[in-house]
């Protein structure tokens, strides 16, 4: 409880998590309980190409690539991008363009514009310092050409924070097969538990992260509108969207 630093994800990711993530998470199951949200988002409008600032194991990179839009896939952790390339060739017959890249220096190491950037899969919330995510947040503004969008999704942890934290509300990912329950939560930390179904356990620190702050924090390097979504029918059980998405306009 006591690591709250934005640095951490690289050791949190370890091989044992993210090859069983990948191998009960059936990707085509993924896919239809995604659906063709971000893709038919994208193409209404008008977005060829791509910087896929979390890459992680490949997801939406190779759905990306499937659809046809030119992709970059970054990440700043070099065993999710091996991973992730591994997945490019298996599920999609594709060649992952991969860049090594912390989103803190983004700019140093990717180069280019992008039509959008997309930050998908709760990955924002691994920055645990405001000045990390201003940072973040105008590096990747810097990286968009002057109509482009960035494409943001997050959990929706203001229910959590307000219902009040319950260990009993277990969100399952992608059906049964992974149990997701937040351990310890509070203003500045939500540790979450994911249970396989070999009972082992692994844990992720995270910032929750309020909508509306980060909608502010968006504002605030200078995007000019932020549109926010409720869910995509990725988790969804109750009234309350598990997740929300975020798009942000440059101009
Ligand atoms: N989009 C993918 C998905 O949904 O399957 C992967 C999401 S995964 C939850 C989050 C990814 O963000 C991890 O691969 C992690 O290495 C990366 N990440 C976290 N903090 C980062 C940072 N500061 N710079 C670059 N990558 C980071």
């Amino acid at each position: 409880m006591e690591v709250r630093d934005t640095g951490h994800y690289t050791e949190e990711y370890i091989p044992g998590f993210v090859e069983k993530w990948d191998s009960l998470i059936d990707w085509e199951r993924r896919r239809q309980s995604e659906g063709s949200f971000f893709v038919d988002l994208l193409r209404k409008r008008g977005v060829k190409s791509i910087l896929d600032v979390a890459t992680g194991t490949g997801f939406h990179s190779v759905r990306l690539l499937d659809a046809g839009f030119e992709t970059v896939s970054a990440d700043g952790s070099a065993d999710m991008l091996a991973q992730a390339f591994d997945n490019g060739v298996r599920y999609g017959n594709h060649i992952l363009r991969v860049v090594q890249a912390d989103w803190r220096w983004l700019n140093r190491d990717v180069h280019g514009q992008y039509d959008a950037i997309v930050c998908l899969g709760n990955s924002f919330t691994h920055l645990f310092s405001e000045r990390d995510r201003r940072r973040a947040l105008a590096e990747f503004y810097a990286m968009l050409k002057h109509d482009g969008i960035l494409v943001l999704d997050q959990r929706n942890y203001d229910a959590m924070l307000d219902r009040g934290f319950s260990t009993k509300h277990t969100y399952y990912y992608c059906g049964e097969d992974v149990a997701v329950e937040p351990e310890y939560l509070d203003d500045g930390l939500c540790r979450m538990r994911y249970t396989f179904p070999d009972d082992s356990v692994y844990h992720l620190n995270m910032f929750p992260l309020r909508k509306d702050y980060t909608r502010r924090l968006m504002t605030e390097v200078g995007f000019q509108h932020v549109e926010t979504y409720g869910d995509f029918q990725h988790t969804y059980r109750e009234e309350q969207p598990d997740f929300f998405v975020h798009v942000a306009e440059k101009e």
